[in-house]
């Protein structure tokens, strides 16, 4: 059995009760050593296998699982923040459909949860915004054509970019021409959650210098929006004594 576990966005204990459980039980563990944060292999049993995903291609990492379900070991393969998200886990899913191997998934808090923590905002206030888009800047890996950033920005939502910070500048182009206004507010969050988080409030025009300056290329985000300020937000209906619901008359 193979179990697909998401690891969290850095913090140690912001794995789920579920998550460490399985980490405990696991016979073999594959974790993408690029971005999970090793103190969770404190929760492997002394003769558990451990593997290093950043260092393996997705053959590799099918012949570990396969060697594993051979002796009826049961895998954990622990994937940064949630698998769900930018995890490269449906290959892996597909091949272990092709070979008879059965899995389950565990979620994790992805990192752009902990990033929201870290600034303490809500992405979708009243009135400001009701979508939170996530997506990335096509870089070396493609994104399709009709989900070019500058399509998406022409809604004005909350924007999380994923995988971008190296390419600010091109971030900037496109969030522009596809109708943000320049000043609109801009967090960059490095390492959401880790004990070396650090963030920066910025607007799209000042973004790249923002990244530049603070040497900031990988392992953050870009959150694009109002809500970064909280700015000009609508109380909820939810909890106002003019508005029922079913459980508050
Ligand atoms: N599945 C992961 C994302 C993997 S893609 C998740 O749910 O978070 C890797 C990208 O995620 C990084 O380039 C960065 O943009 C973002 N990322 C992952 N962990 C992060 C963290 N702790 N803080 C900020 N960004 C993070």
């Amino acid at each position: 059995m193979v179990y697909f576990v998401g690891a969290g966005a850095g913090a140690a204990d912001l794995i789920t009760v579920r998550g460490s459980r399985l980490l405990q039980k696991a016979d073999v563990i594959i974790y993408a050593g690029s971005l999970v944060n090793p103190e969770l292999l404190n929760y492997a049993k002394t003769e558990c296998e451990i593997y290093d995903s950043s260092k393996m291609t997705l053959e590799e990492v099918i012949e570990a699982v396969k060697a594993s379900e051979k002796d009826s070991k049961m895998t954990v393969r622990l994937h940064t923040g949630d698998q769900s998200i930018y995890g490269a886990v449906r290959e892996q899913m597909d091949e272990l459909d092709k070979l008879g191997i059965q899995y389950e998934s565990c979620p994790g808090v992805s990192s752009f949860c902990g990033a929201a923590a870290a600034l303490n905002i809500e992405y979708t206030l009243p009135d400001v915004a009701q979508s939170v888009i996530i997506t990335r800047m096509a870089g070396r890996t493609p994104v399709p054509e009709k989900e070019r950033l500058s399509l998406l920005a022409a809604h004005n939502a909350t924007m999380v970019l994923f995988l971008s910070a190296g390419l600010a500048d091109k971030v900037k182009e496109e969030l522009l021409c596809g109708g943000y206004d320049k000043d609109t507010p801009v967090a960059v969050v490095y390492k959401a959650t880790w004990a070396d988080e650090k963030s920066f409030i910025c607007t799209v025009d000042t973004l790249p210098e923002t990244v530049s300056e603070n040497k900031i290329s990988k392992t953050a985000l870009i959150i694009v929006g109002d809500v970064v300020t909280h700015g000009n937000y609508r109380r909820s209906d939810l909890y106002n004594p003019n508005f029922t619901t079913e459980y508050r008359k």
